[in-house]
């Protein structure tokens, strides 16, 4: 337990597609002018620096945004709006276009806070906690964001269903322990028995471990069960040989934005062309029949 720092895998090809569809579900969640109510059980650090630190030794950001922010300078013709709004949230912590700084999700989903939004974050590493609450504290929205140093799986369901009955919730646990993948279960279970209606966004590593291979067919089953639309989208980049890092991760999405699926067709073969380094690359769309 908490051998796991968010650093080294910041700005990383999972960050990437983890947080381009964080910002398309606030984006779509936005368009009604009712509060939203906002909960990250796992945040981490909140701001990683990309060249020093535990990114700086990994190097998965080369790969990953600044080969993004590669691509998109010599493609700029060709982005679509939606990468565009990602990569903005970026450039929002980045006072150059050389991308030093890169957010993690409380950071991409405190800037976009309304101010009738409110933010939750969870975490309970006992150094990233403090760095989180120092990078929180330096944004100036005490009002609407609190963090709690504690277990967001068991907390979430205390904050279900929200007052305004509209909410977002992201559940990014790091896996390191195995039971993550029973305690994810059981916390949306518990979450939707609550508030059935919400948005759920759940990452995933795809590695050849049984948990993890069985975990999109249990997601799905369980959004079966509660009878709510899903959407699960992955992709996967081919690692320079030699390399070990991960390959491919997923996001799960229950009760996703109708327009999400359309968009995620326009991005993914573009992330694939930019980041995808050699020809395994793929990715994986599916949604249920709605
Ligand atoms: N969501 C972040 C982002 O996208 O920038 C990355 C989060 S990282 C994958 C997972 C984090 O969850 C780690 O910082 C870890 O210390 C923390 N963590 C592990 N177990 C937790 C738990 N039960 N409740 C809250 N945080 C936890």
């Amino acid at each position: 337990m908490f051998s796991y720092r968010h650093g080294f895998h910041a700005g990383s090809h999972a960050d990437i597609l983890k947080h381009y569809i964080l910002v398309q579900l606030m984006r779509y969640l936005q368009e009604k002018p009712g509060a939203l109510s906002i909960v990250d059980t796992h945040a981490g650090a909140g701001l990683y620096s990309l060249q020093d630190g535990f990114a700086a030794i990994s190097q998965e950001s080369s790969d990953g945004i600044a080969r993004l922010h590669e691509f998109i300078a010599n493609h700029s013709s060709q982005v679509p709006a939606s990468l565009q709004a990602y990569l903005d949230c970026v450039q929002i912590e980045n006072l150059e276009s050389h991308i030093a700084l890169y957010p993690g999700s409380p950071f991409i989903l405190a800037r976009l806070l309304r101010p009738q939004d409110r933010l939750r974050l969870f975490e309970l590493h006992p150094s990233e906690i403090d760095i989180l609450r120092a990078n929180i504290d330096g944004l100036g929205l005490a009002k609407q964001i609190d963090v709690y140093a504690a277990d967001g799986f068991s907390r979430l369901k205390g904050l279900l269903p929200p007052p305004s009955r509209r909410g977002l919730v992201l559940i990014d646990p790091s896996y390191e322990d195995k039971q993550d993948y029973r305690h994810l279960e059981l916390c949306l279970e518990a979450a939707l028995m609550r508030f059935a209606t919400g948005c759920y966004a759940i990452w995933y590593p795809v590695i050849a471990r049984r948990e993890s291979i069985a975990l999109p067919q249990r997601l799905q089953a369980i959004a079966k069960a509660h009878e709510r639309d899903w959407l699960r989208a992955e992709l996967r980049v081919e690692n320079a040989p030699g390399e070990r890092r991960l390959q491919s991760s997923g996001m799960f999405i229950i009760n996703p934005p109708w327009t999400l699926k359309d968009r995620l067709a326009e991005v993914l073969p573009l992330l694939k062309k930019a980041i995808g380094i050699n020809a395994g690359a793929s990715y994986t769309l599916q949604a249920s029949e709605s």
